[in-house]
């Protein structure tokens, strides 16, 4: 006997952040991941509204990985009264825990002289984390009505899918979706068998440059720039990217494929989500788990430095020669990355690499677009160095490989559902998933709830 389910698109549609979608059954609500809204602002003013249903009604939360786009407002549902069980891999919650410490850091930033309150506070940060249970991959659990299974998603540690079964019909939620194969994870697992899908399509409309050349790229723009005597500067996301290139210089330093320079990871947050990376080193895929059994720590080589006092950060400058300096913000728009390109964007024979996308109004994409001169702090600044791109190494699906990913199910599927990406990315995305694939494919409305047959 079918009983009632339906699913509601709360926020996270036409827009690549915010993630909230909200499944109810008889047995209760559920709502998969509670993401902060993102735009020029790290949190957008929308993020202060209320929640469009009752948080003390909802059962249980979802959360599908530790980006703030996904678990950003789960403080404030705290905060509003929720006091259900969140559920998660391990590894995400313990990612969780120092990004949402971070995350607070950010609005508490932003809302600067102000005197306006944060949206939460560290006490409903604990809160949040005491309601929290780990749930490891592929070990299927019965909650509610529905027997929920976690599926590797591979865009970051610990991310995944969920499936929801009740009564033999499968819904998937897909969170982000991977880049794979990656550097460090496994890769995204196959879904064959779903009736509905909720899919991401930050890059529904765009294709990657070949992932072949990334490592030779990385390679060849350091080299290049030793040979000048410059500095390489990395502007890098703490989660994941960051971690990535540390691999990536690790195995190139070791192969002696490039010059054992100082290497610097300046940013606080990198540095504790490295840690969290190296005590969940058996989640990494088949290569990196060869290797480390050889003996490599992949986190650690000759030369690195973590720095993580602000006066050690200045410091970084005095110490002459080539040198690789990796800090965030990823998209230059604050952090300690700001004074090192202050330093070193008006010599020649350095770099500014960039490994991650750059929204329109950022400083790093005024560089990317090739600006001749950037003002950092009121200053203005000529950029003299070379500044290079490698995008090969995004953490999210393109265009090609979504729709492949989306193919292994067609037969089955019911209605794929394309959220989180900009409304040109979904609104592409849906019509490509029509036209090569035959699916239902729906681009929600904010707010809209559809009736599933489950
Ligand atoms: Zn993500």
């Amino acid at each position: 006997m079918t009983t009632k389910t339906t699913l509601t698109f709360e926020s996270g549609v036409g827009t690549a952040t915010g993630a909230n979608f909200l499944l109810e059954s008889e047995a209760g609500k559920n709502l998969i991941d509670c993401g902060l809204v993102q735009g020029s602002q790290f949190a957008e003013e929308i993020n202060k509204d209320d929640f469009p249903y009752d948080a003390s009604s909802i059962k249980n939360l979802f959360v599908t990985h530790a980006h703030a786009d996904h678990i950003g407002r789960i403080p404030k549902l705290v905060r509003a009264g929720f006091r259900g069980t969140i559920y998660s891999t391990p590894a995400t919650k313990h990612l969780a825990a120092v990004m949402l410490s971070d995350i607070l850091v950010q609005i508490r930033r932003e809302a600067g002289s102000q005197k306006v309150e944060p949206i939460f506070n560290n006490e409903d940060i604990d809160k949040a984390l005491e309601l929290w249970k780990e749930i490891p991959y592929h070990e299927p659990t019965t909650i509610g009505d529905f027997v929920v299974t976690l599926r590797d998603a591979g865009h970051i540690l610990g991310s995944t899918m969920f499936e929801f079964v009740k009564n033999g019909k499968k819904i998937v939620f897909t969170g982000d979706l991977g880049n794979s194969p990656t550097p460090l994870l496994p890769d995204t697992e196959t879904i064959t068998d779903a009736d509905y899908m909720v899919m991401e399509s930050v890059y529904g409309d765009r294709n990657h440059e070949p992932k072949s050349e990334r490592r030779e790229k990385l390679k060849r723009v350091i080299n290049d720039t030793i040979k000048r005597g410059g500095t390489i500067v990395i502007p890098a996301f703490s989660l994941e990217r960051t971690q990535v290139i540390l691999y990536e210089l690790n195995n190139l330093i070791e192969n002696k494929e490039i010059q054992s320079i100082p290497v610097f990871l300046d940013s606080p947050l990198a540095i504790k989500v490295t840690s969290v990376y190296k005590s969940f080193s058996a989640s990494f895929n088949k290569a990196v788990q060869q290797e480390q059994s050889e003996g490599d720590n992949i986190f650690e080589f000759p030369g690195l430095k973590f720095v993580r006092t602000t006066e050690e950060s200045r410091g970084i400058v005095r110490h002459a020669g080539s040198k690789i300096i990796i800090a965030g913000s990823g998209m230059s728009t604050g952090g300690r990355v700001i004074h090192h390109e202050r330093e070193f964007l008006n010599d020649p024979q350095s770099t500014i690499l960039i490994v991650g996308y750059q929204v329109a109004g950022s400083l790093g994409r005024e560089l990317q677009d090739g600006a001749k001169s950037v003002q950092i702090e009121g200053k203005d600044i000529s950029v003299k160095a070379k500044i290079e791109t490698i995008l090969g190494y995004s953490s999210h699906k393109d265009s090609d490989h979504l729709i492949e990913f989306v193919g292994n199910t067609a037969k089955t599927l019911k209605c794929v559902w394309v959220a989180m990406g900009e409304p040109k990315s979904s609104l592409f995305l849906t019509q490509r998933l029509r036209d090569y694939l035959g699916v239902n494919a729906v681009y929600p409305k904010v707010g809209e709830t559809v009736v599933l047959d489950m």
